[in-house]
């Protein structure tokens, strides 16, 4: 756990001084004691919305390239660098309602694939295209860490319970849902059992 630090590359939109950022939740906040915006905290994500810069990190196919890797459309962006423990509020339900690739944000097939755990909990709560899923499950370096047993499966939007409801009863959600997945039929319709480590932080990465 490390405490909160200022964030090069990210000013504060009032008094310009760097922001505080908080890694293990994800938040950024001014301390500046003069600041209107002090002790206003909001999510990394958010604070990097409200720039005016280029979309850094846009959908599309190939994802781009930051540090080596490619970037899932639902990675924070901020201060130059892609931060792959944070998810982007806003694309994750974006994904969810559109049925938009959580890895290049286009748009889903009728079947697409979801990483599950035992449970039936579908780790980083949206789908993903056949290449899009490759390409996360094979560099992604919080997927491939220590964890426990996940498995891809490819799944049409009808075996989706989103927030406790069906798929196609969710309407317009504020913030994006946990999912689990219908029926017990996983062991039927997993095609690709794979073994990866999880842990909280590869929610963050497809
Ligand atoms: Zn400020
Ligand atoms: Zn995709």
């Amino acid at each position: 756990m490390t405490a909160p630090r200022a964030l090069d590359g990210l000013p504060c939109l009032e008094c310009a001084r760097p922001l505080l950022f908080d890694e293990a939740n994800g938040w950024v906040v001014c301390a500046t004691a003069q600041c209107v915006a002090m002790g206003m905290e909001m999510p990394l994500w958010r604070a990097a919305r409200r720039r005016d810069a280029a979309d850094p990190n846009p959908a599309g196919w190939p994802r781009p390239l930051l540090g080596g890797l490619p970037v899932p459309w639902i990675t924070v962006v901020a201060a130059g660098r892609a931060w792959f423990r944070h998810l982007h509020g806003d694309r994750l339900r974006d994904c969810q309602t559109g049925w938009l690739c959580q890895v290049c944000g286009e748009l889903l097939p009728e079947l697409a694939w979801v990483v599950v755990t035992e449970e039936g909990h579908v780790v980083t709560p949206a789908g993903m295209h056949q290449r899009c899923r490759v390409l996360a499950t094979s560099r992604c370096p919080h997927l491939q860490a220590a964890g426990r047993r996940l498995r891809d499966v490819e799944v049409t939007r009808e075996r989706i319970i989103s927030g406790g409801r069906p798929w196609a009863q969710v309407r317009s959600p504020v913030s994006w849902q946990d999912w689990t997945l219908l029926g017990d039929k996983l062991t039927l319709s997993t095609v690709n059992a794979h073994m990866v480590i999880h842990s909280p932080a590869a929610r963050g990465c497809g």
